[in-house]
């Protein structure tokens, strides 16, 4: 298809795409980076109707092949910034292309904060929302759960405003990995702005376990990296000051502190603002899966999580990271109606990790896993159907609101087509 094809607003692809840790690669037909909706609808209307695919792709913070195509890429970075806070309703409202870090001071100058964060905070708002990007703490939900209002240019070229009104739709598009259309911009709620208490420490296995209960009912946020071997912190830039690291706990603890607790910087015991507090430092080396067990049966899949990767060392080197997440309602959240246990391995770029992986997604689909749709699974469409109870609905929604398919790709089109 010639360039003059498509509207003057895309030009013909150069380098192909690449995601940040660089194992998906893409080389689309097209090309584009719109700066107002209006731009989003002139593009999706003209490649609707020359019948080319479309995929927006956010920070590229996905390890899955979820922003691929050979049609139209977009890139909403340009669409970038915080265009309303409302300290009543505790609402903020933003751009699709805003950073997660983008939110940090304006929401605490209105006197709000996010209410919960994930490790990091580069992705775009509407790339971490669409695939229920989340932090720790059964107390709270991902970032789709607090989506409550999108605008969405559809297949049609048309602009749909799903708000709480429709909680169907919103349910649908909480969690929509890019396939009902492009976001352009959500309102999400928030709360009023809070410091934290950071507490880090390492435990021994048997120490996290016995108090597990507590450590997740009693603290804002628990989480944790189980290192199998002396090597595995330094691979996620966890600091052991020297302390023996092979089979211990690298354990995070988070906990709010009125404004009677000044701020301080001593090691291992942090109180800062929330934003400043969540998030961490990795390095682009390591190739992520990441599964949510319903919450109550975390610790029995941790112990054979263990036993798994001790026997599998050394591909098995990378931390184990545990998390907990509160239920939602979005129909394709991994929290859908139902709080987890988030745990997390890694394989190391350049090897064959695949077996491995394979190993702990055989151990975890017996706890009824379901995977991150950022983060390398295997779900195929009869485990999404089992997992999901929303799947069909979901699947006809789309259907509906896309008949030719234009927002699917070869990695979503097997499990949703
Ligand atoms: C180092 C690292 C740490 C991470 N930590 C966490 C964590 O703590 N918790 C967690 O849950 N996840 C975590 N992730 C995963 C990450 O949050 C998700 O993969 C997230 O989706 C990435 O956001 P992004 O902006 O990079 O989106 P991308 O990866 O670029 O895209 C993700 C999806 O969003 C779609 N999309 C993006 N923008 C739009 C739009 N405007 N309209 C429609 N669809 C859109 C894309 O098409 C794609 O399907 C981490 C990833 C890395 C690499």
């Amino acid at each position: 298809m010639a360039a003059t094809d498509l509207t003057e607003l895309a030009s013909p692809a150069g380098a192909p795409w690449t995601n940040w840790v660089g194992n998906q690669t893409s080389t689309p037909g097209y090309a584009a980076a719109p700066r107002s909706e209006e731009e989003v609808v002139a593009l999706v209307r003209q490649a609707a109707e020359r019948g080319i695919g479309v995929r927006v792709a956010g920070a590229g913070h996905s390890f899955t092949p979820v922003v691929q195509t050979d049609g139209l890429h977009l890139d909403l970075s340009a669409m970038r910034g915080v265009v309303a806070t409302d300290p009543g309703r505790r609402r903020a409202t933003a751009l699709a292309g805003t950073r997660i870090h983008d939110f940090y001071e304006p929401l605490w100058e209105a006197g709000l904060a996010l209410r919960n964060q994930g490790d990091i905070d580069t992705q775009h708002v509407a790339g971490a929302v669409a695939t229920s990007t989340h932090g720790s703490g059964t107390r709270f939900t991902s970032l789709s759960g607090a989506v409550r209002r999108m605008r969405i240019v559809t297949a049609s070229g048309e602009v749909l405003d799903v708000g709480e009104d429709r909680p169907d739709l919103l349910h649908a598009a909480q969690t929509s990995v890019g396939m009902l259309g492009v976001v352009t911009q959500l309102e999400l709620a928030v709360t009023e702005a809070y410091r934290l208490q950071q507490q880090v420490g390492l435990w021994s296995w048997d120490d996290v376990m016995e108090q597990w209960d507590d450590l997740v009912a009693t603290h804002r946020h628990f989480g944790m990296f189980w290192l199998p071997s002396e090597e595995s912190g330094a691979l996620y830039n966890l600091d052991g000051h020297g302390e023996p690291m092979a089979d211990r706990c690298y354990v995070k603890i988070y906990d709010e502190v009125g404004p009677d607790v000044p701020d301080s910087d001593v090691e291992g015991r942090r109180v800062d603002r929330c934003y400043r507090i969540f998030p961490m430092v990795y390095d682009a080396n390591f190739h992520e899966l990441e599964y949510f067990v319903p919450l109550e049966r975390g610790p029995e899949a941790l112990q054979a999580m263990r036993r798994l990767m001790l026997a599998r060392l050394p591909e098995s080197v990378y931390p184990l990271e545990v998390r907990t997440v509160g239920a939602d309602e979005a129909w394709l959240s991994p929290q859908h109606r139902q709080a987890t246990t988030v745990i997390s391995v890694s394989g190391a770029p350049g090897t064959d990790y695949w077996d491995y992986l394979r190993s702990v997604d055989a151990l975890l689909a017996d706890f009824g896993a379901r995977p991150h749709w950022g983060k390398l699974h295997f779900l195929t469409r009869d485990r999404l159907h089992a997992l999901y109870p929303r799947a069909d609905d979901f699947t006809a929604l789309r259907r509906e609101l896309d008949p030719a398919g234009m927002f699917l790709n070869d990695h979503l089109r097997p499990l949703f087509g």
